[in-house]
Formats: C-alpha cells, sequence, structure tokens
C-alpha cells in the first residue's frame, strides 16, 4: 500500500505523525503508547545508535551533553550540533533522524494495512515565516530518512484545515496563534477558493513553554533560597510540572527531596503565583500578535475565527491574553499540541485520495427548489442531503398558452417561495399549448466542490437552459442556517396553511371553470335537483375563497368534487357514444 502518504509535524519540542485511515484521520502512537514524540536525539558515547524521543529526553539529566533538542531552530544553517561516528551532525541531519522514527511509528501501527511494506510519502509542516532555504533543508531531512515529502505545509494553514476552518466563507480571516515549547507564532490567514493565504506571520523562535519554565524554576530556587543563576535541573522539571499542573488546578505542591544530596525544598504554589511570575513571558507574544494584525492590514474585529495551538495554549492566562488582544473568545475546540499534526494528516488525505470520503460527506445546510404555480416552495433537494447529488422533478404548464416558464432556485426551509432566499432564476421557453400540456425536467446537480446547477429542459424539444451557481448551494453560514431553520420551525402553522390555502385555490380554480363548462354543456338533460345541487356546492367554493378559511375551503372543494360525480359520469357517456 504504497499510496499512503503520512501527515508529519515536525516540531521543535514534540514531532507527531499520522495517516487516514478508512477515511479518518489518525495520529499514531509509538511503542510507549504516545502519540508525541520529543524532539530530542541522544548520540551514544561509545557503542550502538542514536536514540530518538522520550528515550533520548530521558538521558538529559544523565548525559546532557550527548542530547540534541530544539534544532529546529537551526534549520537551514551550517552549524554543528553534535560531532559523533566520526562526523558533524547539523540540523538538516538530526532531523532526518526524528522523521526516521516517525516513518517508523507509522509503519508499526499500520503493519497490518501495508502487510509489512514500507510507507515512503509524507506531508511535512513547517512555520509559515520559514524561507526557501528552511523549506528545502526540511524537504531533504524527510528525503533522507528515505521520504517522498510530497508537499510542505504551513503550520498555520495545517492547525485552520483541523480546525475546519476551510468550510467558513470565502474571504474569511482567521488568526492562528502558536504557543510552543521554543517558539511563538502569530498568523493571519485568509481563505481564498479553499486554500489559505498566509496575510501575515509574526513571532518569537525564542519564546515558549521553556521560558516559562524557566522563571517558574528560578522563582522557586530563590524561595529555596538559592541565589545565582545556576538552578539545579530538578528546579526545571519541577518548574514544568507545576506549569501543566496548573492549567488545569488551582494549586500544586512543588516537592524536592534532598535536591541537592542534602536540603530539601516544599512548597504549595498556587495559580496566581504562577501568573505573577509568568505573565511576563506570556506578555510578549502580545506586541506580535498587534504587528500581524497591522501587517495584514486589519483590526482585530474584521477576524472570523482565532484558533489556539500548540501546548502552551492550555495556559488558562496565555488563552486570557488572546481573549483581550482579539476581543474574542479564541477556539479551542482541537487538542492543542495535536491540531497542526492533525491538519497535515488532513492534507495528505486530500493529497492521496483517502479523504475523498470526507468532502463527499458534505451536507446540504438548507433545502433546494424552485417556485411553483401560486408562490409556492417545491423542494428539489432536501437539507441535509449528502453531496454531490443530482435530482429532478417534471413539471408543466399551470395556464393554457403559456409559452414560458420562470425558474426560481430557492434555498430555504419555508413554505412560501418568498420567505426562502433565491440563488438565481432564468426563462425556460416551450410550446404553447392547453393547460398541462408542457413538460418541462428541472434538476437540481451539486457537485463535490458544492457548486450548484440547475438546469430546465423543455422535454418536447430537447431545449435545455442552465444557471450555475456558486458554492452557494453548500457554504451558508451557521448562523443563517440556524435563523433560517428557527424561523421554519416558528412560522410552521401559518406557513403550513398559507400552503393548503394555496393549494386548496389552485384546486377551486381548477373546478370552478369546468363545473360551469360542464353545465353549459349538459344543459337540461341534467335534472333540476341535480342542477341545484352542483350550484350550490360551487356557489360554497366561492364564498370560501372570499372567506379566506382554509378549512372551509378544503370542504368546499371536496363537496363540489362529489356533487359533480353523476355529471362527470354522464360526460364521459357523452363522449363515448359520440355526442
Ligand atoms: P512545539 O510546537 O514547539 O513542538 P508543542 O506544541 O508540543 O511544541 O508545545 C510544547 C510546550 O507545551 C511545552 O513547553 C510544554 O511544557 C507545554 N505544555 C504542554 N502541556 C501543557 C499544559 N497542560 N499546560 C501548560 N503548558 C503545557
Ligand atoms: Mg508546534
Amino acid at each position: 500500500m504504497t499510496d499512503l502518504i503520512l501527515g508529519i509535524d515536525l516540531g521543535t519540542t514534540n514531532s507527531l505523525v499520522g495517516i487516514v485511515d478508512s477515511g479518518f484521520p489518525i495520529l499514531l502512537a509509538g511503542a510507549n503508547g504516545s502519540r508525541m514524540t520529543p524532539s530530542a536525539v541522544y548520540f551514544p558515547d561509545g557503542e550502538g545508535e542514536p536514540l530518538v524521543g522520550a528515550e533520548a529526553l530521558r538521558l538529559r539529566m544523565a548525559k546532557g551533553e550527548r542530547v540534541v533538542t530544539s534544532v529546529k531552530r537551526l534549520m537551514g544553517t551550517r552549524e554543528t550540533v553534535m560531532e559523533w561516528g566520526g562526523r558533524k551532525w547539523g540540523a538538516e541531519d538530526v532531523s532526518a533522524l526524528i522523521l526516521g522514527k516517525l516513518k517508523q511509528i507509522a509503519e508499526a501501527a499500520m503493519v497490518e494495512e501495508t502487510a509489512g511494506k514500507p510507507i515512503t510519502r509524507a506531508v511535512i509542516t513547517v512555520p509559515a515565516y520559514f524561507n526557501d532555504g528552511q523549506r528545502n533543508a526540511t524537504k531533504r531531512a524527510g528525503e533522507r530518512a528515505g521520504l517522498i515529502v510530497e508537499r510542505i505545509v504551513n503550520e498555520p494553514t495545517a492547525a485552520a484545515l483541523a480546525y475546519g476552518l476551510d468550510k467558513l466563507n470565502e474571504s474569511s480571516k482567521v488568526a492562528v496563534y502558536d504557543f510552543g515549547g521554543g517558539t511563538f507564532d502569530i498568523s493571519i490567514l485568509e481563505l481564498n477558493e479553499g486554500v489559505f493565504q498566509v496575510l501575515s506571520t509574526n513571532g518569537d523562535t525564542r519564546l515558549g513553554g521553556d521560558d516559562i519554565d524557566g522563571e517558574i524554576a528560578r522563582a522557586l530556587w530563590r524561595l529555596a533560597g538559592g541565589d545565582g543563576d545556576r538552578v539545579p535541573d530538578s528546579f526545571g522539571e519541577a518548574a514544568r510540572q507545576a506549569k501543566c499542573a496548573l492549567s488545569a488546578a488551582e494549586t500544586f505542591p512543588v516537592r524536592l527531596p534532598f535536591y541537592d544530596g542534602e536540603k530539601s525544598f516544599e512548597r504549595e504554589i498556587t495559580r496566581e503565583w504562577f501568573e505573577k511570575v509568568a505573565r511576563k513571558v506570556i506578555e510578549r507574544t502580545r506586541g506580535h500578535c498587534l504587528r500581524a494584525l497591522s501587517d495584514a492590514g486589519l483590526e482585530a474585529r474584521a477576524l472570523d475565527a482565532v484558533v489556539l495551538v500548540g501546548g502552551s495554549t492550555r495556559i488558562p492566562l496565555v488563552r486570557a491574553l488572546v481573549r483581550e488582544v482579539f476581543g474574542r473568545e479564541p477556539d479551542v475546540s482541537q487538542n492543542p499540541d495535536e491540531a497542526v499534526a492533525l491538519g497535515a494528516v488532513i492534507q495528505a488525505g486530500i493529497l492521496s485520495g483517502a479523504m475523498r470520503n470526507m468532502v463527499l460527506l458534505d451536507v446540504t445546510p438548507l433545502s433546494l427548489g424552485i417556485e411553483t404555480f401560486g408562490g409556492l416552495m417545491n423542494v428539489i433537494i432536501p437539507r441535509n442531503t449528502t453531496i454531490p447529488v443530482k435530482r429532478g422533478e417534471l413539471f408543466t404548464n399551470a395556464v393554457a398558452d403559456q409559452s414560458s416558464m420562470r425558474i426560481r432556485a430557492l434555498q430555504g426551509e419555508r413554505e412560501l417561495a418568498r420567505d426562502n432566499w433565491e440563488l438565481g432564476a432564468f426563462e425556460i421557453p416551450f410550446e404553447g399549448g392547453p393547460r398541462g400540456s408542457a413538460r418541462v425536467g428541472v434538476q437540481f446537480a451539486i457537485d463535490a466542490n458544492g457548486i450548484l446547477q440547475v438546469l430546465a429542459r423543455d422535454t418536447a424539444t430537447g431545449r435545455d437552459e442552465v444557471l450555475e451557481i456558486q458554492s452557494a448551494a453548500v457554504d451558508v453560514g451557521d448562523e443563517k442556517v440556524e435563523a433560517m431553520i428557527n424561523e421554519s420551525v416558528e412560522h410552521a402553522f401559518e406557513d403550513m396553511n398559507a400552503r393548503r390555502w394555496t393549494e386548496g385555490k389552485m384546486k377551486s380554480d381548477e373546478l370552478l371553470p369546468a363545473v360551469d363548462q360542464a353545465l353549459a354543456m349538459l344543459g337540461d338533460s341534467l335534472d333540476a335537483e341535480e342542477k341545484a345541487r352542483v350550484e350550490a356546492a360551487a356557489a360554497e367554493v366561492r364564498m370560501a375563497l372570499e372567506s379566506g378559511s382554509v378549512s372551509r375551503l378544503k370542504a368546499a372543494n371536496q363537496s363540489l368534487d362529489e356533487a359533480t360525480e353523476t355529471m362527470a359520469a354522464m360526460l364521459v357517456e357523452r363522449a363515448m357514444s359520440g355526442i
């Protein structure tokens, strides 16, 4: 199964890999059960191969000088980060090892699906600000790991895909606030024809959760009575633990027994204390956000969405700052440390075709139809129909000698055409003739991209008229859909009444002239009592039409139908005997 394509988030702190499996994007866990692989590599002193991930990170305390982390910051440079095996290792070489590990994780997790064959294709994400050199270095790292890099995708774009922002309206603008372990990125994107364009990007490649850990570690160290900048590693680890815990809890007990072999430190710290210490670091993201907005020429309120990405956005104070800067509640519906990877997987799935199912599952948010005689909505494709879809119906002329029909494409849930939205309209000409003689087929087709095509055909001549409506069929804002549905529920009773009235009136309009014509034709051959009964029933229909009462009209139509039974039979008999 070489058509599988991996989606990879090659992060500064953590990396993730995933794939589309049976139409679903999934992230894959390594042998230790974690979907996150620390972007760390340990190079052994003597024998053995480099270790990647959690195992490497674990050796940092004992053999810190042999462990490399955060090489992404050096991507595209010639800087040596390690000398090992008789040669110099740079960021690209180390990244190749990390990518190789991710490839292995994926192959192990997918072994049943692939029957053990290698997976060789991948999509890899990079920060939006990466230049060509850095992008090419990332690509080469992938190739060195045995991967064909099908595409390099911007991290904010991937995150926006994971958040489903590609379903927003055309020209929507979104901000992606990505606060990771060692870097901060803010990007403003605009959605154009289903593709995100980067309007502006800003940030700091040396600002992240690690800096918060550092501040907290130093503060704890001072509380323990320590001085100078040489903070023991154990304080750094305790700081990171406390930080993560305080994203959910209000207090956290820091315990460092015998941290220097003799002294111990123990202190219950509160979120309030944490925020006081961490505020300075978190505040540094504010200016970057404001600059990104101003570079994009936008005010915060012009944005349609703000999404949070990166592990550090779990911190409540970070969320509060985002809320304040952008004046709105950020979208946190996705797992912040997995959003970029998930987006990479979705992009990979779209490229390989494995994700086609997801596109197919798009549905029409509102019903589509045309206006029919009497101003009623005639639904052709009901709401919540899966696209692509093609459906049609045959219509006829309601009036004799009509020579064209106006097709109004409508969207909405209301019974009366005028309460729904008009998407477009056109005329279809046909041969004039008696009422009900024309045959006009109307077909609605929505393709996988949500483009609606309305086709009308005069079946007598085979002549077609076609109207194309871009994306409006599927692309309606959630709020508008909700408002339309609420309205249809609110007006359900009166709408139904209006429909029944129009239908009743159409029936009366058909019956009354026919009855008048029959009475004239039959003349005296109808006995007086019978004739009086028919006339009375017809008069009641006319009065019911005046009254405006739906139920009265319905009953009157029915009585007239019944009263004319004998008369109708006589007419048939006459026709048969050729008189
Ligand atoms: P990167 O994109 O730089 O690889 P991530 O998005 O994985 O990084 O973020 C890693 C950072 O998120 C680390 O600094 C980590 O301590 C921090 N982090 C993870 N979980 C939490 C949490 N619950 N609260 C606060 N910070 C967290
Ligand atoms: Mg990241």
